[in-house]
């Protein structure tokens, strides 16, 4: 608490600077600079599949899935829906390792994350709100839980359930700062999690909040635990994944997610250039 604080009262006694590049801000600009609104259009346009989140070309996907999701029923591994705001880059990987490491730029993190929410196909059937938990031991050291916060803004936005039921049980890295095979990670991530109310979940409809995504090894645990514990129905939103090693490829979302973003900015013309 007292972090945030001191990171109020510094924003409340210096100028207001773009929250991704620390240029100053102009007049009308709203927590980012005209060049970083930009480039966050750029990240938010990523297409992927809305259910497995596998980053795909607009082409390869129909009616927003890819080819392997729409062969099949989801298992006890699989999303049954999946919504981020972008892909790991620019602006949106520098606003999201600011918050992680000094719990800052909150509001403008909910924002986006609520609005690619109201883009999604399914915000509106969850019934419970879980935050993908931190090991007690990185809780202490930063003092303070980021999806936590991210899950808070959104189940009070949505006037929703927030349960934050799933214990880490272990230790695990931040997947996305280190390189790990696939294998190597399945590994290491299996069984980490645990249920500490499986009556709260069962038949419910959940929708787990994470920052980051690199493969979805860690949702896709999460996942498991929380269908074996007895969820109905296990949705996924994440502020920013990786793209997919064989797609790099950042093209128009069909469904309009970066219109919703672009509702968030104060310049309409801006993300035109
Ligand atoms: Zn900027
Ligand atoms: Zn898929």
């Amino acid at each position: 608490m007292l972090s945030r604080a001191v990171n109020w009262l510094s924003d409340a006694i210096t100028p207001p600077v773009c929250a991704a590049c620390d240029q100053l801000l102009q007049h009308g600009d709203r927590h980012l600079c005209h060049l970083c609104w930009r480039d966050l259009h750029r990240a938010c346009s990523i297409s992927y599949c809305r259910r497995c989140g596998d980053t795909r070309g607009p082409h390869l996907l129909i009616d927003s899935f890819c080819s392997n999701c729409r062969a099949r029923t989801p298992g006890v591994r699989d999303f049954d829906g999946f919504s981020c705001v972008g892909a790991y880059e620019g602006p949106l990987r520098e606003i999201t390792l600011r918050f992680k490491q000094r719990f800052t730029y909150d509001a403008l993190l909910g924002e986006l994350l609520n609005a690619s929410l109201d883009a999604s196909t399914f915000a509106d059937k969850v019934d419970i709100w879980i935050p993908i938990p931190s090991h007690w031991l990185r809780r202490i050291r930063r003092g303070f839980q980021p999806t936590a916060l991210l899950a808070d803004l959104v189940a009070r936005r949505r006037q929703g359930n927030l349960q934050p039921v799933l214990r880490m049980a272990r230790m695990i890295p931040e997947f996305h700062r280190i390189r790990i095979t696939p294998s190597a990670r399945h590994r290491v991530i299996q069984g980490a999690f645990a249920v500490t109310a499986p009556s709260t979940i069962a038949g419910k409809a959940v929708c787990l909040i994470d920052d980051v995504s690199t493969t979805g090894a860690t949702l896709r645990e999460a996942t498991h635990t929380l269908k074996r514990a007895g969820a109905a129905r296990v949705f996924v939103a994440t502020l920013a994944r990786t793209p997919s090693e064989n797609e790099p490829s950042a093209l128009e979302s069909p469904v309009g997610r970066s219109e919703m973003i672009a509702s968030l900015q104060p310049s309409p013309e801006i993300g035109n250039s």
